[in-house]
């Protein structure tokens, strides 16, 4: 009886971590939550996670806080929620990268299809591509042309290897068939600021970064990678109204807890992203940004675990055709 009294007395001083009864479970949440942002602050994927945050803390009635870990990529942030305790207090809100990591890292530190427990689909946010204000070329073809022009010299921004951006810009340089020299930071929010001020050239990047800038006329925009026009980016044209077929594509984003986490943890956090993604304010600020939460049926483990698989096989051979890999 000796023997287990000092542990007691620890588990209840919560210096030993007891594990998660069903009890345990069901009074979740009662404490802060975190979710890893794998990109800097400031950027598309931390204004899409503020937003969602904010909504889902009104629900869960505790605080829902965000931690910005970014660098390649997004993998250290998403290794960093993958060796989190999974207890639900520890979140991951990541985008299509969680895919193409799969494929562009021959090693990751965590294998995207069985480290995390799926929590559900968040939004798919349109591309555009843009350059700083002052760039000579005014529409995309006089782009292409003037970057086949000066290859050497003109620099693409990216938030490294496994972001959009950087996907986005794979497929553009293969597109014209024009390598070129790509600048990496730790998310296109302060990619954006450089771009602003005319430290870097051009960039693809998603509407929740760059439709305010655009409208301000901060940056030049010469396509959308979507298939329609934008409603509120009307005057933009689509990527293939500039004449460049076959690049249509959009950045779906999802949140994660780690493996292992309670299923009943999992069901709240579904329901909790369910509730913030229907919240009338949310829907707006995504209109304003140039996107839409998902509809409820996709805010689920299911839909979210299906798309990461179908993901990593949709992206696996493309990546394997452009031979380009981070290690
Ligand atoms: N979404 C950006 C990208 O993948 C990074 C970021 O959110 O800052 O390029």
């Amino acid at each position: 009886m000796r023997l287990f009294k000092p542990l007691a007395a620890m588990l209840l001083a919560g210096i030993v971590a007891a594990p998660l009864s069903s009890g345990q479970a069901q009074d979740y949440p009662n404490n802060t939550i975190t979710v890893i942002v794998p990109f800097s602050a400031g950027g598309p994927t931390d204004t899409v996670t503020r937003l969602v945050a904010e909504a889902m803390s009104a629900n869960l009635g505790q605080q829902v806080i965000v931690e910005n870990v970014g660098g390649a990529g997004g993998t250290v942030g998403a290794a960093r929620a993958a060796k989190a305790e999974p207890d639900g207090y520890t979140l991951l809100l990541h985008h299509i990268g969680m895919a193409t990591s799969a494929t562009l890292y021959r090693k990751l530190p965590y294998d995207p299809k069985t480290a995390f427990a799926p929590v559900g689909l968040v939004t798919e946010v349109p591309m555009v591509l843009i350059a700083r204000k002052d760039f000579p070329p005014n529409n995309l073809q006089e782009l292409i042309t003037y970057v086949k022009e000066h290859k050497d010299e003109v620099t693409y921004a990216n938030a490294g290897i496994g972001a959009a951006s950087h996907l986005c810009g794979m497929l553009f340089m293969q597109a014209i068939q024009t390598p070129l020299t790509t600048v990496p930071y730790k998310g296109t929010g302060p990619a954006m600021t450089d771009l602003i001020g005319g430290q870097v050239d051009f960039l693809c990047d998603q509407t929740t970064n760059t439709t305010n800038q655009i409208k301000a006329g901060e940056v030049k925009a010469y396509g959308v990678f979507t298939d329609q026009r934008l409603a509120n980016l009307p005057d933009l044209p689509t990527v293939k109204e500039g004449g460049v077929d076959g690049l249509s594509f959009a950045i779906w984003h999802g949140l994660y807890a780690p493996a292992g986490t309670p299923e009943p943890v999992v069901a709240r956090l579904s329901e909790a992203l369910k509730v913030a993604l229907a919240d009338p304010k949310v829907i707006e600020r995504f209109g304003e940004l140039g996107t839409a939460p998902v509809p409820a049926d996709q805010a689920t483990p299911a839909a979210l675990q299906a798309k990461v698989l179908s993901e990593i096989d949709r992206w696996k051979p493309v990546i394997e055709q452009a031979g380009e890999y981070a290690d």
